[in-house]
């Protein structure tokens, strides 16, 4: 169960936990019409000191966030920098960090036919506690999916969508019911796109592949970030449409999402990846990502967004 907090953040206001709720009747309950954000707010330095907290890249998050409304032609009444300061204030009113911030927008109690367009738009900004939980490093046992991801012209893969998230389902149950850790689904012409939640990064003779956007991928923050990581270090990134089979055969693969982190996969279909331990591009990579969020090493990209914890 969630954790809750004290305040919730609701067009323009702080409201409490437990009144932020909507009528069964809303449009959103019927078709799905939200829209929404995944963002960690971190604990920043040392283990044990209390130096605040550290959003994670909240612009980016926040201009996906607007982005996945304009696509549904979803007006969203706040700039940017509004969003970004109103998490800013419900994460310091809730005096919760390291937490996760889930910004949601979606059409509400209106006309209960197909078109959203009559039914007002609520916009939500909740936070929760959520330690920096470890892997463990154990890596995850995934498979490949027997449900593809969205097709083209279809559910617009760009969108956070929550309806999106009926496909991730699909995804995930299988995974789960089948004993595996997560699902990796294929595109509509075959070629690998990302798991239910998490984008897919694959490590092959010293070189770094992911998917492009066009192979049905969420343009991932993390993605991003590990993109740039990678370059930095000096490691060719490639983008570009990926065989199934190159799971079976590469030397590492890792999926990279705001919840999942950086979490290297032991095996595909049974099939270990490499030796099945984490090698070492995935290593200094997920190292390097944590050692950033959580500020232990300086912020040269301008990522954090710092909170006061008191
Ligand atoms: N793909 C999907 C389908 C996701 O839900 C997520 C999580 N938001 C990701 C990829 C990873 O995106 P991000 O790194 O921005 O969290």
């Amino acid at each position: 169960p969630i954790q809750t907090t004290e305040n919730i953040w609701h067009n323009g206001k702080l409201i409490p936990w437990a009144d932020a709720n909507i009528h069964v009747m809303s449009h959103v309950v019927h078709y799905g019409s939200s829209v929404f954000e995944g963002i960690r707010c971190y604990s920043q330095g040392e283990e044990g000191k209390t130096n605040g907290g550290g959003i994670f890249r909240l612009r980016e998050h926040m201009q996906r966030f607007i982005a996945s409304a304009k696509i549904y032609r979803m007006p969203i009444d706040y700039t940017v920098d509004q969003l970004c300061d109103a998490v800013v204030e419900v994460v310091e009113a809730n005096n919760a960090s390291p937490c996760y911030i889930r910004p949601v927008a979606f059409r509400g109690y209106g006309e209960i036919g197909v078109s959203p367009l009559k039914s007002p738009v609520e916009i939500y900004i909740a936070n929760f506690p959520w330690g920096n939980f470890l892997h463990g490093n154990e890596g995850a046992n995934v498979c490949v999916s027997s449900w593809n991801r969205l097709a083209p012209n279809t559910m617009p893969s760009l969108a956070k969508a929550g309806a999106n998230y009926m496909n991730s389902q699909l995804i995930r149950m299988e995974a789960a019911v089948n004993g595996f850790d997560e699902g990796i689904a294929l595109d509509r012409n075959g070629y690998l796109s990302e798991g239910s939640g998490e984008n897919l990064f694959i490590v092959r003779e010293g070189k770094l592949f992911t998917s492009p956007l066009a192979n049905a991928v969420l343009n991932g923050i993390t993605r991003a970030s590990i993109v740039q990581l990678a370059k930095e270090m000096g490691i060719e990134v490639i983008e570009q449409s990926l065989p199934r089979e190159l799971l079976y055969i590469c030397d590492e693969a890792f999926f990279t999402g705001t919840a999942a982190e950086v979490t290297h996969l032991r095996s595909v279909d049974r099939i270990l990846v490499g030796d099945g331990t984490m090698g070492p591009i995935t290593t200094k990579l997920q190292t390097e990502y944590m050692n950033l969020v959580n500020g232990r090493t300086a912020d040269r990209f301008g990522w954090i967004t710092p909170v006061r914890i008191r």
